[in-house]
């Protein structure tokens, strides 16, 4: 695994946030993204070698919905960056980690990416994503 990638953060109103997280960096965010499939909108800021994610849901069935009614909104995942997803993926289920999607999907980004089960990872969601060339 390689450094973290980004640190997702979730919110309940990405414009609200984007205006807040732009005067904490002192710089605006670069993207906004709608993953349907996720039911999230996502915004990113660069953030030196890293990046953070914002993240709304859009409907109620949203994992980010559900994650704000639990716990509010705050860090939703650490995401680390590798260069193999599916080589990674194997490796970890060897380890003994619930990798949460077998197969590699397609998330914000222009990323391949995959989430471990954060009963396996003391509590913490971790996404791996691979930049697709
Ligand atoms: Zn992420």
């Amino acid at each position: 695994m390689d450094k973290i990638e980004h640190i997702g953060i979730a919110v309940k109103s990405i414009e609200k946030s984007n205006a807040l997280f732009a005067a904490l960096f002192g710089k605006a965010h670069y993207k906004v993204e709608e993953v349907e499939s996720e039911g999230v909108k996502t915004s990113f800021f660069d953030v030196g070698p890293n990046k953070i994610e914002l993240l709304e849901a859009t409907n109620p069935e949203s994992p980010i919905a559900k994650f704000i009614e639990k716990k509010g909104e705050g860090i939703h995942h650490i995401a680390f960056a590798v260069k193999d997803i599916k080589a990674e993926i194997a490796r970890l289920k060897g380890e003994g980690f619930i990798v949460l999607n077998s197969e590699p999907k397609l998330g914000a980004d222009n990323k391949l990416v995959a989430f471990l089960h954060p009963k396996s990872t003391n509590g913490v969601l971790i996404e791996l994503c691979e930049e697709r060339s």
